[in-house]
């Protein structure tokens, strides 16, 4: 279990002030000046060296992140942008940074932008935030009054400044490609890659785009170093801590900062207050968002929340959001509320995504009646892998993995189901 000595985020809960001066009396932006004086290869480095993995969900190294922008500025600026969408289903944590401790993701945007030559950053937060953004507004303006951004930012000697944008709230603004779109002022869709972001970004500027959970770990993990980062978790590939949601068939639905590969059922059981009825109850749980596939019982009893332990389970941290689900839950019905969700939200620019998402939900919809034939669970899972891999941007994986999972753990549920239909149809 995480020591209280090992805390990243010390105001999660939001009992103390967000704002500067309780801010300070945390930690926030002290020595930052000097952090900068290091020099950005240092911070890379240290970056490359704490092991973090990207917080949003794909869980791409941040040191080696950053040293994909170019080493020297030439006729384009290159900005940062900040990830603060959050629109996956099950995943509530980014907004608690930004209530509670806004000045840690502004320090850590300074530290991040002067690593990779960025005089601004731009902070992409979904629209339906409203309080989320206004408190990272008055952080903003507060920081910068106090000399913390600005012309010589925190005394570092290096301009620098923050905006905060609102999107419209649609969930493909989360995908980085789409965000940029959106930040520009066009229809938010994802881009075709390459050119990649750190080539060619933000108005086609050397950009690099970050979680907000990322670049507010940023100063905790210069100021203590990178290798203190890198002790903790469960090996070289999965270090630190990290910001947990759990939510569904919980006692206490929470949002908890834990070392990374802590087990699924410590998490749940010490800090969620267990499943309701118990952990007998349990019946699956998402372990990442909704996009990643749930993982039954008698995996959860024993998995630790790390990237690489769910791979190899078959599913994936993604954003560290758990969807817990006990006996009670219709699992079909679940899973075929988030091919709902995922056909609604797609972009429509490619034909497996738009044409398949809506295709996924139709079936899906049958088969929570049962109204199916048993042929139909080999022909959907076929349709999914159509789609998986096959389009711009990993919507189309999002649509597709929810299902998989329901009919590798749960296939025998659907077959049932669909045997019953047909005795009820038969005997009516
Ligand atoms: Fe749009 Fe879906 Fe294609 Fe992504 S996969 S670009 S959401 S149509």
């Amino acid at each position: 279990m995480l020591q209280d000595k090992d805390r990243i985020y010390t105001n999660l809960y939001g009992f103390e002030s967000p704002f500067l001066e309780a801010a300070k009396k945390r930690g926030d932006w002290d020595g930052t000046a000097a952090l900068i004086k290091k020099g950005r290869d240092w911070i890379i480095e240290e970056m490359k060296k704490s092991g973090l993995r990207g917080r949003g969900g794909a869980g791409f190294p941040t040191g080696l992140k950053w040293s994909f922008m170019p080493k020297e500025v030439i006729d384009r600026p290159h900005y940062l942008v900040i990830n603060a969408d959050e629109s996956e289903p099950g995943t509530c944590k980014d907004r608690e940074i930004m209530r509670h401790d806004p000045h840690k993701l502004i320090e850590g945007a300074l530290l991040a932008g002067f690593a990779m030559q960025a005089h601004h950053a731009y902070i992409y937060i979904r629209g339906e935030f409203v309080h989320e953004g206004s408190e990272v507004v008055r952080a903003i303006e507060e920081a910068r009054e106090a000399g913390l951004l600005g012309k010589n930012a925190a005394g570092s000697g290096w301009e620098f400044d923050v905006t905060l944008h609102r999107g419209a709230g649609a969930y493909i603004c989360g995908e980085e490609t789409a965000l940029l779109e959106s930040l520009e002022g066009k229809k938010g869709q994802p881009r075709n890659k390459p050119p990649f972001p750190a080539m060619a970004g933000l108005y086609s500027c050397p950009t690099t785009i970050n979680n907000v959970e990322t670049i507010a770990s940023v100063p905790e993990i210069l100021k203590r170093g990178g290798d203190w980062f890198a002790g903790l978790g469960s090996d070289e590939k999965n270090t630190g801590t990290k910001l947990f949601c759990i939510s569904g068939h919980v006692n206490s639905p929470c949002v908890v900062e834990e070392e990374m590969g802590v087990p699924m059922k410590e998490l749940i059981e010490k800090h969620a207050g267990g499943v309701r009825g118990g952990w007998d109850n349990l019946k699956a749980v998402i372990p990442g968002g909704s996009s990643c596939p749930l993982l039954p019982k008698e995996i959860c009893d024993t998995i630790p929340m790390d990237f690489d332990a769910l791979r190899e389970a078959g599913s994936g941290l993604g954003t560290a959001g758990l969807i817990v689900m006990d006996q009670s839950t219709d699992i079909i019905y679940a899973i075929a509320r988030l091919s709902q969700f995922y056909m609604h939200e797609s972009c429509g620019q490619c034909t497996p995504c738009r044409e398949g998402t809506g295709w996924l939900w139709r079936v899906m919809t049958r088969m929570v009646k049962g109204d199916a034939d048993i042929e139909e669970i080999d022909m959907l899972l076929d349709v999914t892998k159509e789609i998986e891999g096959h389009t711009i941007c990993a919507l189309g994986d999002a649509a597709a993995w929810p299902i998989q999972g329901l009919m590798r753990h749960f296939r025998h549920e659907v077959e049932e189901r669909i045997l019953a239909y047909r005795k009820q149809a038969k005997a009516a």
